[in-house]
């Protein structure tokens, strides 16, 4: 099998109700950047990059996509090594990660519907058919009433079924946070994990004066204390800390995680495998941090391509550590308004009562509605 052809699309759409997180820029719009490869016997696999799809389409269609045309998908690590050594001396992470993340998920996509098997199942296997989901939302909307905004959604998402809820916090005051979170945790009760993002706007003194608060109100995890470039910063927060702290949505590739990782810097790593290098890389990551028992929940944010291949990665994750009642690792299943993920797709995912199954169709186990993408499409 060659693969004969590589198209990308932009897809934007205006975002009804504009939100924000402690970072401070203000989300209107929503942004996905697809990646189709075409291969000469008539498969076709679909992926997605993180990140701005603008800068993600130039860089799977100027520096990839010349690279993997004639290429076999089967040589998925081969192609993997490749491209990034491509970009060895200029783009060690970020944006042409993204670029590889999106192409891999595709080559994978072709090999499982190739040999008519879920992608997990050439992953090693299935230790999870059905993935316990956590609604991630409570965004700052209106700076008014934050709280009853969150108090509001929150409630929504138990009414839903979730057992557990990921609230952003950042409102420049511990005290506010405090007060914000208290009313949440109030709100979902006890039976709910609920967890915080802090989206890194605290310095150290501020993240373990508020993770001793969390400690206290039985919060599940705290979310990107402090900057993701200080690794010191989290080793000292971490340590200083009984709550887990986790991170590392920002970070791409077995070397961008392996300071986090062997230093125990966080104890919860949270690869995006549309970003830090997709399945290839994150199945070494994810082996990496097991080596050290540090707990891999993947970071997600997009498409219904990037939630099915986020499945896929977690259904191939063995519990960490294994045991008679483990505590397997739960879906990031973002809730704010984003038609990418339930209409691109003629298989819809979707959760009952906060469980999703994982997909059993070949490939990613989705079928993409091209006249969706066409709907859109931007470029
Ligand atoms: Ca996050």
């Amino acid at each position: 099998m060659k693969i004969k052809d590589l198209k990308t699309f932009q897809l934007k759409v205006t975002v009804k109700e504009p939100f924000t997180s402690s970072r401070g820029w203000w989300y209107d719009t929503k942004e996905a950047l697809i990646v189709k490869i075409v291969t000469d016997e008539g498969i076709d696999g679909w992926g997605e990059c993180y990140g701005p799809a603008s800068i993600a389409k130039a860089v799977v269609d100027s520096l990839f996509k010349p690279q993997v045309v004639g290429k076999d998908p089967f040589d998925v690590e081969v192609i993997w090594e490749h491209l990034y050594n491509r970009i060895k001396d200029y783009g060690l992470s970020g944006m042409t990660i993204s670029g590889i993340s999106g192409i891999d998920i595709a080559l994978w996509d072709i090999m499982g519907k190739a040999v008519q098997k879920p992608i997990h199942k050439l992953m090693g296997g299935c230790f999870r058919e059905k993935v316990q989901a956590y609604a991630t939302g409570l965004y700052f909307k209106n700076m008014d009433r934050v709280t009853e905004e969150a108090v509001e959604e929150a409630k929504g998402f138990v009414d839903q079924g979730f057992r557990a809820v990921k609230m952003k916090i950042g409102l420049g005051s511990l005290k506010k946070d405090l007060d914000r979170i208290a009313a949440v945790k109030a709100a979902v009760g006890s039976d709910v994990q609920l967890m915080v993002d802090a989206n890194h706007c605290y310095n150290v003194p501020m993240a373990i004066a508020l993770g001793r608060e969390l400690e206290q109100m039985g919060i599940y995890w705290f979310e990107e204390p402090i900057s993701p470039e200080d690794i010191e910063g989290y080793v000292e927060v971490s340590r200083a800390l009984d709550i887990a702290i986790a991170g590392g949505e920002n970070d791409s590739t077995r070397f961008g995680f392996r300071e986090l990782i062997t230093r125990r810097a966080m104890d919860i790593i949270q690869p995006d495998v549309c970003a830090a290098g997709g399945l290839t890389e994150c199945k070494k990551i994810a082996a990496m941090a097991g080596a050290h028992w540090i707990q891999c929940i993947p970071h997600a944010w997009g498409s219904v391509i990037g939630i099915a291949a986020t499945l896929h990665f977690l259904a191939s994750l063995p519990d960490c550590p294994p045991c008679l009642v483990p505590i397997p690792p739960m879906l990031e299943y973002e809730q704010t308004f984003n038609p990418f993920r339930y209409e691109l797709s003629h298989v819809s995912i979707s959760h009952r009562q906060g469980i999703v199954d994982v997909p059993t169709g070949p490939g990613l186990g989705i079928e993409i509605n091209e006249k969706i993408i066409e709907m859109y499409r931007v470029g």
